[in-house]
């Protein structure tokens, strides 16, 4: 297996610290979990040798060495929580507060490891095994993350206590070339795995740090995404806004209208249905234009439109600014008495604006309406009914304006048509 090898130096100076930040609070965290298990631990041993002893099982009992070493494990582990006790990890330290728990680290699992070297040698003399070197080093060489100068003199000198110590606590020499051959094995396996975690470590931090940095700015990239689309969205409404309505009346256009009777043969048309057109024509507005300036007539053109928009109010019916100072309302399926009260309530609300022409407080700008109502199949018929409107509006201006003409009466003056 290739370890993954991992460089600091390549990391820039926010990285690195953020990296041994990380690595500093899996220490502290895993040490002082080892502390409070070597205390419980210890502390439960103990009391077991003092019970037995109490109960008088065993005479024997005396702070002998392997009690003293025992102590020392506890007061060293103690020690080790007492003095990483404030470390919080997420807290800002100082430097001071950084190398203290640095040194507190590498010295408290230099400690276990060397202590753990001891204990071995005394095992020799009753048990003859080398667990609790063996069991030190691995649990050191996997819970904390050591670079290899920092790891390098806890791993050596314990290995060296138990090398050099070993022919003046073993003295079988069988036992002891099995140990060196066990010690040489257990020692590259346990350097190798504590190598192999340290750089995986290192590697899947700088990973996930990367990883949080394309995550970010995908975020970002998204939000400004999201602000494209809206001013996209309300740059197409306003363009359709301008497309759609008449600038200068704020009622809808022709362009609208085409829509309207689409959007009525899929909501509205079935068999039988009926389409109404109402045509409104100002009556001499040019004379008005005249008299009072164009702008005045603008004025007029808005204050009239705004009266008439009041006219179509449902979803089937919709009033349009024709062109010039010409209004078309449509509607379908509605009975005819209904569209002549339409047609009468636009003529009424134009004359009651009272928008005068001329001196006479009698004369003031009025319209004349044609009215069309027939049965619709096809598109074709829109068109057809328009022009029906347009010639009963023709025949309304002929009969001296100011008056609402129908199709039918076209018919009835002329049948022919
Ligand atoms: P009639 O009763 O026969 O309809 O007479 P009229 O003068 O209204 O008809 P004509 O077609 O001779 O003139 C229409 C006038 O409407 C001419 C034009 O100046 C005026 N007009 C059309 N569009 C606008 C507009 O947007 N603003 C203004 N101020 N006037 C307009
Ligand atoms: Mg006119
Ligand atoms: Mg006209």
């Amino acid at each position: 297996m290739k370890v993954l090898t991992f460089r600091k130096s390549l990391l820039c100076d926010y990285d690195r610290e953020a990296l041994e930040n990380a690595i500093a609070v899996n220490n502290v965290k895993n040490g002082r979990i080892l502390a409070v298990i070597a205390v419980i631990i210890e502390v439960l041993l103990q009391a077991g040798a003092l019970l037995y002893a109490l109960l008088k099982l065993d005479s024997s009992f005396s702070i002998g060495t392997y009690a003293a070493v025992y102590l020392l494990l506890i007061a060293v582990s103690l020690a080790f929580l007492f003095v990483t006790r404030g470390y919080d990890k997420h807290g800002a330290h100082s430097k001071q507060m950084k190398s203290r728990i640095e040194c507190a680290v590498v010295a408290y699992a230099s400690f276990l490891m060397i202590w753990g070297s001891f204990v071995s040698l005394l095992d020799q003399k009753l048990y003859g095994h080398l667990i609790t070197f063996m069991a030190n080093m691995i649990v050191c060489s996997v819970a904390f993350l050591f670079e290899k100068r920092e790891y390098v003199i806890p791993f050596s000198v314990s290995s060296i206590v138990i090398i050099v110590g070993l022919p003046f606590f073993q003295f079988s020499m069988n036992v002891l070339i099995g140990h060196y051959v066990s010690i040489l094995i257990f020692v590259v396996i346990s350097w190798f795995a504590s190598r192999v975690i340290y750089h995986s470590y290192c590697n899947n931090f700088i990973s996930m740090k990367q990883l949080n940095e394309t995550n970010i700015l995908l975020a970002k990239k998204v939000d400004e995404n999201n602000e494209i689309n809206r001013k996209l969205l309300i740059a197409n409404a306003r363009l359709k806004n301008f497309a759609m309505f008449d600038e200068l009346t704020g009622i809808p256009n022709r362009r609208y209208f085409r829509e309207f009777i689409d959007l009525a043969f899929e909501r509205f048309i079935c068999s039988g249905s009926t389409i109404a057109i109402i045509m409104t024509d100002i009556d001499l507005f040019k004379k008005y234009n005249d008299m009072y300036g164009h702008e005045k007539g603008d004025k007029a053109l808005a204050a009239i439109a705004k009266q008439l928009s009041c006219i179509a109010k449902d979803p089937d019916e919709i009033i349009v600014r024709w062109g010039g100072e010409e209004f078309v309302y449509a509607s379908f399926n509605r009975p005819k008495s209904e569209i002549n009260e339409k047609a009468a309530l636009i003529n009424s609300k134009i004359a009651d604006l009272h928008i005068a022409l001329g001196e006479d407080p009698d004369k003031y700008l009025t319209v004349s309406t044609g009215i069309c109502i027939i049965p619709i199949k096809a598109k074709s018929d829109v068109g057809r009914a328009l022009a029906l409107a347009d010639n009963a509006l023709y025949h309304a201006k002929s009969c001296g304006r100011n008056c609402i003409r129908t199709a039918d009466d076209i018919r009835a003056v002329s049948p022919g048509i």
